[in-house]
């Protein structure tokens, strides 16, 4: 299908420095657990992107030098020579497919422990190393500036040589060494480098000058900039700052690249932010500069990407999490298939990873981080290798992905769900408030399997073993999800909680049933994801009067790792919500809770009317039960393999349990051994030198 004329605008091609981007499509830099362990994982993953139409393929942060290693020690680096094979691997793929390479050359200053390379981190001006390790970066001097300004460049020039057609100079995310510079926050200095704007800009100065001296004959030189970076000592940012900033040097690099400074912000979870939020942040910037502009902004509309191109905002369409959730947008765009696009739900699970040190996982696309080390490619999956009719039981983000995998593979699909609607725990959670976008992960699935004749769904059936074995289906694959405990047991609770039994005790499931709870309602979340914080605020919202209790810490706890804990409290504090952390439940009676805290014990009583259970889940597996029970019947029946997918096998996140059905349709067939990667990077083993000899 021929695309439609007004997304015409997106493909016209764009002049970066001496290059020419294909059209307006812009990968931006973004982290994925890989780096410098997982360089092949990083290539491929960044190949597929550049055949997925994306102009400009980016690395994501890339170290330049030991004194800054950034978080988890987990990205890209440009230490020496060394460390170059890996990013030629990347250029050429990326090249293969007419794309440019752009790589973000980084010093995260004061972001970095280095507890790996044991260097003092550097400021501007002293200070406490980032979070709460017990580590102080040193204030640079004259030499620490040369130095920098030294490495910086011999990166450049190795990144030239590497091949890439785009460098970085990084200001941005509170982790790029020229943005502490320009922050009066961070900088207290009272020499050239410190004081008045052009002062505190003659470092990100020198270094754009460094770097075009170097590598700007044959490579663009771009800037990414934290455009709220320029706050004051009290936090406030400085539009009019930005603007003289802009005056300096608006000309000076070949390309803007806009963020906000936190993660937080710039990772625009959608329970927070709606697509396109960074507008306000970037409206002035064209202004300012002949050079083109990458603005970001959780872009999957080409309607809303059309919009900001033509109102002037912006020159590229940059994206990350867009790209990690579907790494073809551009083509389907360009082809006409709108409809196919798997478009991001802003959870930022890809965010998690990296933060736990992992290759990235993305809720959306299971095969994000499976590129290489599984083979999976995002769009091309093999053609089935039997006749195999296969029953998939539950349409719930497993089985929906099971049967869409399935039904592209050629195999002849029968989906059975229970409910009225498809998309078990996804339709029903995405109804609580921010988290509406979640929904696509059904949509999408839904919509690509109404265009397949092999695979048909069926809603309103709830399925038991006999209609399971008359159902004339050679394999079985259950997806029946999993349902909250009432018992309480979890995380710090091994032995159901007392007095659980209690009627006006409910579970997360009875929230979204549309249980009616008393007028004030104790929600105890032992899980610590979404889930506790997404009913308080519901049961707020619906007037009643909530306290959230917790044992750990913060309420949420485990979205630190998303960028959206801050939101999270920050939001229920907003809404009246009461919170008592630290405190585990210890027992529920009419009218009263009791608590135990979490260090001493000691035991406090509170008044309650309903109490809310957020602890664990429990596998819906009667109905695989009961068929394995009777494994004669199911020979009988034809059945070869019954296989249980998602939150039924093992009850998880959203990403695990699309992940799941995918793994199932993938392998099916494949000589695949379970639990067994057929790609692993290993370390190369040094030399062993004399002391290692007999
Ligand atoms: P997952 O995350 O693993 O996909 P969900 O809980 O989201 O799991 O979805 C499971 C789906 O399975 C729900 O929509 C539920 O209604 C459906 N289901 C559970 N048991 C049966 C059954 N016996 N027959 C048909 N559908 C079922
Ligand atoms: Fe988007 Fe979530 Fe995938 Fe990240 S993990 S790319 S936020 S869908």
């Amino acid at each position: 299908m021929p695309r439609e004329p007004r997304y015409d605008i997106l493909f016209e091609p764009v002049s970066v420095g001496p290059h020419t981007a294909r059209n307006r499509f812009y990968q931006v830099p973004h982290c994925n657990g890989m780096g410098w362990l997982h360089p092949t994982s990083m290539a491929v993953m960044r190949g597929i992107k550049a055949e997925g139409g994306w102009a400009v393929v980016s690395t994501e942060e890339c170290d330049i030098h030991p004194t800054a290693e950034a978080p988890h020690n987990r990205v890209m680096r440009l230490w020496d020579d060394k460390d170059m094979p890996a990013l030629e691997r990347m250029v050429d793929l990326v090249h293969a497919h007419r794309s440019l390479a752009a790589i973000e050359l980084v010093h995260a200053g004061y972001q970095s422990a280095n507890y790996a390379s044991r260097e003092i981190p550097l400021a501007p001006s002293g200070r406490p190393a980032f979070g709460y390790h017990p580590v102080q970066a040193r204030t640079m001097d004259k030499e620490d500036i040369t130095e920098l300004r030294r490495w910086h460049r011999a990166a450049a020039l190795r990144a030239q040589s590497a091949g890439f057609d785009i460098v970085y100079v990084y200001a941005s995310h509170d982790l790029g060494l020229p943005l502490h510079f320009l922050s009066r926050r961070h900088n207290r200095r009272h020499d050239g480098y410190g004081g008045s704007l052009a002062n505190r800009a003659r470092l990100l100065r020198e270094l754009i000058e460094d770097t075009k001296d170097a590598v700007g004959d044959t490579c663009a030189v771009a800037v990414r900039l934290s455009i709220d970076g320029l706050t004051d000592p009290d936090g406030v940012p400085s539009q009019e700052e930005a603007r003289d900033l802009f005056a300096l040097l608006g000309d000076l690099p070949d390309l803007w690249d806009i963020t906000r400074t936190t993660f937080a912000d710039d990772m625009t979870p959608s329970r927070f932010y709606g697509e396109g939020s960074q507008e306000e942040h970037v409206r002035f910037i064209k202004e300012m500069t002949s050079r083109p502009v990458v603005g970001v902004g959780r872009f999957t509309s080409p309607d809303a990407m059309v919009s900001q191109i033509r109102r002037g905002l912006i020159d590229f369409i940059g994206a990350a999490r867009p790209s990690i959730a579907d790494p073809f947008l551009p083509r389907k765009i360009e082809e006409g298939r709108v409809d196919a696009i798997r478009e991001c739900i802003g959870c930022n699970m890809c965010l998690a990873s990296d933060e736990h040190a992992a290759p990235m996982r993305c809720t959306q696309n299971p095969t994000a981080g499976e590129e290489w080390r599984s083979g999976w490619h995002p769009e091309r999956i093999a053609a089935r290798t039997t006749d195999d009719r296969i029953l998939v039981v539950g349409a719930g983000p497993a089985g929906l992905e099971a049967a869409r995998a399935l039904g592209q593979r050629g195999y002849e699909v029968v989906v059975a769900e229970a409910a009225r609607e498809p998309g078990g725990r996804v339709s029903r959670e995405s109804r609580l408030p921010g988290l509406a976008e979640w929904a696509r992960v059904r949509d999408y699935r839904v919509g690509q399997i109404s265009t397949m004749p092999n695979v048909e769904l069926y809603l309103e059936s709830d399925l038991a073993a006999d209609d399971v074995r008359e159902a004339e289906c050679s394999l079985v694959a259950l997806a029946t999800g999993a349902a909250w405990r009432r018992d309480g047991m979890g995380r710090n609770h091994d032995r159901p909680i007392a007095g659980c039994d209690a009627a006006h005790v409910l579970t997360p499931d009875d929230i979204m049933d549309g249980a009616t709870t008393r007028s004030s309602v104790i929600v105890y979340d032992d899980d610590h994801y979404y889930m506790g914080s997404a009913l308080a605020e519901q049961l707020a919202l619906d007037g009643r009067a909530v306290t959230l209790v917790t044992p750990a810490p913060l309420v949420s706890a485990w979205t630190e790792a998303t960028a959206e804990q801050h939101h999270i409290q920050a939001r229920l504090i907003a809404l009246g919500v009461t919170i008592v952390s630290l405190h585990l439940l210890h027992s529920v009676r009419d009218g009263l809770v009791e608590l135990a805290c979490f260090y001493s014990g000691k035991l406090t009583s509170l008044e309650c009317g309903s109490v809310v259970l957020v602890t664990s889940r429990s596998p819906n597996e009667k109905l695989y039960r009961g068929l394995v029970e009777n494994g004669d019947l199911l020979s009988d029946a034809g059945i070869r393999r019954i296989a249980r997918i998602g939150d039924c096998y093992g009850p998880g996140t959203i990403a695990a349990a699309v992940h799941g059905g995918h793994r199932f349709a993938r392998e099916l067939g494949s000589e695949a051994t379970e639990g067994i990667l057929p790609h692993r990077e290993l370390p190369e083993l040094a030399e062993l030198g004399p002391q290692f000899a007999g």
